[in-house]
């Protein structure tokens, strides 16, 4: 569910103009960016589901989307980004670096461990929306259309206040902006991405 994740990103931004955006974009994936080398590594895992394509896995992410591990993980991002660019930010990266976990919470099929390495067999989490693709894909289309529309209008509300000359690379960040969320829906439905 890339998309998703960074059409949440992009409304943060607009609402949240300081905060650096590759440090947003890094954020709202910081969990699955951990993922990775653990996934190369073999402590964590993917078995796909059928064939495999939009949302048909069941990810045994037992230590970076376990809740306890993705707030750990959203506190340290959020006391670097605070270190780096003061209380606020640190308070948005943090929020966002969870917010992933949220997302994930709603799609996942019930895989979301609550203790790090599901540590007690503690019930796992997942309102595994996946399963109904159309209904996931909806909510990514949603949240990337918000964000694609804030993220350029208040591009284009700072060009105004920054002079005309600004308007056209407002329109340009804007578009490109909204057209890499689009791709990265069709690359997420087609199956190309998580
Ligand atoms: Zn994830």
């Amino acid at each position: 569910m890339l998309a998703g994740h960074f059409g949440l990103a992009a409304a943060v931004k607009a609402k949240q103009p300081s905060v650096p955006l590759w440090a947003l974009m890094l954020s709202t994936q910081l969990l699955d960016v951990l993922f990775v080398p653990l996934l190369l590594a073999n402590i964590e895992t993917i078995t796909p589901i059928d064939k495999g394509g939009y949302g048909e896995a069941i990810i045994h992410a037992n230590y970076t989307h376990s809740l306890v591990g993705a707030l750990l993980i959203a506190i340290v991002a959020g006391a670097l980004a605070w270190r780096a660019w003061g209380r606020n930010s640190g308070l948005v990266i943090g929020a966002v670096a969870f917010s992933h976990w949220l997302l994930d919470l709603l799609v996942h099929r019930a895989d979301l461990p609550i203790l790090p390495g599901n540590l007690g067999n503690l019930p796992l989490l997942g309102f595994g929306l996946w399963a109904f693709p159309w209904l996931s894909a909806a909510m990514e289309f949603a949240l990337i259309a918000v964000g694609g529309w804030l993220y350029f209008s208040s591009a284009l509300q700072r060009a105004k206040e920054a002079g005309p000359a600004h308007r056209s690379w407002a329109i340009i960040a804007g578009s490109v902006t909204c057209s890499l969320l689009l791709l990265l829906l069709v690359m997420d439905f087609t199956g190309l991405t998580g």
